[in-house]
């Protein structure tokens, strides 16, 4: 069901899909989701605004720590269905996982040529110090383009605004949760909103093209010293498994004990897709500056490069998911840029 406000110029689509931004403590004292109309109550500031806001929510609200990718094909359907009328999207979600849905949704729209805003906040809307009020007007604006039409997916959390793809939530306490180690900040709000245009990707020249298969048969597997072959076997031997992210160590670095590479050519053998990412906040995998990443490089594992870990999920997911027959083109692809999820050149060959 949508709710109309009044009519004025630029429009933008908000659309509610739960966390704490509309929560409610139960008689317990836990933090629940409640509807939609809860927020106009807290945040009558809406009607004021110079852009025209239509609000609408998903079927079912969840805490973001239940989001699938079936939510994440829920919150695409709802944008790709209103996508002609809006000049933007703000989509009000979990602090927890919203991360991976920004950078699911970016892989999900290719030639996107409107703003797609995510936003949430650490304290319910209801409280009085939340920061919720902020973000969510931030992300208002920032969604209704007047001032620039950002033909991206994002994330606005505490007077920041970051690519989808590359951030991550950094802290369950601070306003500011997100940080985007590997590519600077799109925007800054402060008495108005300063955008770094170069930032920014340019225009596709394509038509917009929603793809909503996500395959979930993939594992990560997080190295630590005295991880056990046990362990590490059981994780490649799970049945049908299509594609393995490893989080290294330093710039993509791993034991170089007999069993752990036999234990991945065993994968590898299988079909399975292996990457490499690196358990660092900043910085890429380098494969080949250390000897301990030389035998991952030699058997076939592919390079991250600075990919998040939300990123390199969602991406493999919807690569497998969308190219289910072509192995070769989803390894490819895994090594290539994008939606601007890794420090390289976005050109027509990388083109899904
Ligand atoms: N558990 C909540 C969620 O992600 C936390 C938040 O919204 O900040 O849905």
């Amino acid at each position: 069901m949508m709710h109309q406000m009044e009519t004025r110029h630029n429009k933008v689509l908000l659309i509610y899909t739960g966390g704490t931004i509309g929560m409610v403590q139960d008689e317990s004292g836990a933090l629940q989701p409640f509807a939609m109309e809860r927020i106009y109550d807290a945040l009558p500031l809406l009607h004021r605004t110079e852009y025209h806001i239509d609000s609408c929510q998903l079927e079912k609200i969840i805490d973001s720590s239940n989001m699938t990718p079936e939510f994440w094909a829920d919150i695409a359907t709802k944008i790709e269905e209103h996508y002609d009328d809006y000049d933007g999207f703000v989509v009000l979600h979990g602090t927890d996982t919203m991360a991976y849905t920004a950078s699911a949704l970016s892989f999900m729209f290719k030639n996107l040529t409107k703003p797609i805003v995510l936003t949430g906040s650490q304290l319910p809307l209801g409280m009085l110090r939340s920061d919720g009020r902020e973000n969510i007007i931030c992300a208002l604006e920032i969604a209704s383009g007047r001032q620039l039409q950002i033909p991206e997916v994002t994330i606005f959390f505490e007077s920041h605004l970051y690519r989808g793809n590359r951030s991550t939530k950094v802290s369950a306490e601070n306003f500011d949760a997100f940080s985007s180690f590997n590519y600077p900040s799109l925007a800054t709000a402060g008495i108005k909103i300063s955008y770094k245009e170069h930032l920014i990707m340019p225009f596709p020249e394509g038509k917009l093209k929603v793809r909503k298969k996500f395959d979930r048969r993939i594992a990560v597997l997080k190295l630590f010293p005295g991880i056990t072959p046990e362990v590490v076997r059981a994780i490649v031997r799970t049945p049908d498994l299509q594609g393995l992210i490893i989080e290294t160590f330093g710039s993509g670095n791993a034991p170089t004990e007999s069993w752990f590479i036999e234990a991945l050519e065993e994968a590898l053998s299988k079909g399975i897709l292996i990457l490499n990412v690196t358990q660092c906040k900043a910085g890429a995998v380098q494969m080949r500056q250390y000897q301990a990443s030389c035998d991952m490089d030699r058997i076939g594992v592919i390079g991250g490069h600075d990919i998040t870990i939300e990123a390199a999920v969602t991406k493999m997911m919807y690569l497998l998911g969308n190219f289910p027959n072509d192995k070769d083109k989803v390894r490819d692809r895994l090594g290539k840029c994008l939606r601007g999820e890794i420090s390289m050149d976005i050109n027509d060959s990388n083109d899904e």
